[in-house]
């Protein structure tokens, strides 16, 4: 049996998520593929690990919901019996709105999602890791976003508001387990060309956007993931509560 170290990717399936899951694979973690209803696209990710020689599960599973979040990681222990790393990385935005146009449910669902989601999951990979718990250590790198220090006005006030809080979680909990071998560290990506843009009603945002850059263009998730393996990696042995920018500038 594999003693390969295990990570699991929340919103593994596609866009940065999924970059970062087959980063991984590449770099010897043994990855658990979490999405939430396109099973085509986890299997797709999937497939391309294990055609690479890589191992990798896809669990099912909304970090909107407690009871899914307690699932997963039990699927986790089940599948593989340990975890190493977590990357908080599945986050939602709603459609391009003020927000005296913003309904309740639709605040509520960004901040489930977002920041009570990852800080859920945290907490189950705190559980798992530190060696409070009898566990050998690990890593967390929350994904954040550029949004938390520029606000979005006009367009995801909400979103930008709950990655400001996922800033703060990761600085708290970092010292929180600091002394525990765990390091907790998060990536505020700028705009990457993923389809989450097309989910706010902006399908051309990234595109769009490039002139306003200072590198000129748009990021991949590719450059996101490289990010997201060097805080995973030993390479980062003494990174804890870092939030590194990977956003050309903005
Ligand atoms: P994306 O292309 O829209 O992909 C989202 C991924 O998250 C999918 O795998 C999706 O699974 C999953 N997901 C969505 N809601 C979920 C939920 N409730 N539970 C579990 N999984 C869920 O997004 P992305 O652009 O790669 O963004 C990834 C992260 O980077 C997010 O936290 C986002 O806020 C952050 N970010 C992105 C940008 C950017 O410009 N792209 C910039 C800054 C920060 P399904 O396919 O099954 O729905």
């Amino acid at each position: 049996m594999s003693d390969a170290p295990v990570l699991l990717v929340t919103g593994g399936s596609r866009g940065i998520g999924a970059a970062v899951s087959r980063l991984a694979a590449r770099q010897g973690w043994r990855v658990a593929v979490n999405y939430a209803s396109n099973k085509v696209a986890a299997d797709a990710v999937i497939e391309a690990i294990t055609a690479d020689g890589g191992e990798a599960i896809a669990v099912k599973g909304d970090v909107g919901n407690a009871a899914d979040i307690a699932l997963m990681f039990e699927t986790v222990d089940h599948h593989f019996g340990r975890l190493d790393g977590l990357v908080n990385n599945a986050g939602i935005i709603d459609m391009a709105q003020r927000v005296d146009e913003m309904s309740g449910d639709r605040i509520e669902r960004t901040m489930r999602v977002n920041v009570t989601g990852s800080i859920l999951c945290a907490a189950e990979a705190v559980r798992r890791m530190s060696s409070k718990h009898g566990a050998k250590g690990g890593a967390i790198v929350n994904i954040s976003s550029m949004a938390a220090i520029i606000g979005s006005p006009f367009q995801y006030v909400d979103y930008a508001a709950s990655k400001a809080a996922i800033d703060t979680f990761t600085i708290g909990l970092a010292r929180e387990v600091a002394a525990e071998g765990v390091r907790v560290n998060a990536i505020r990506p700028g705009i990457i060309d993923t389809d989450i843009h097309a989910s706010g009603g902006l399908p051309d945002r990234a595109r769009d956007m490039a002139p306003s850059i200072p590198m000129q263009r748009s990021g991949t998730a590719e450059e996101v993931a490289d990010a997201v393996l060097y805080l995973l990696s030993p390479a980062a042995s003494y990174v804890t509560g870092a939030v590194l920018n990977v956003s050309g500038g903005r």
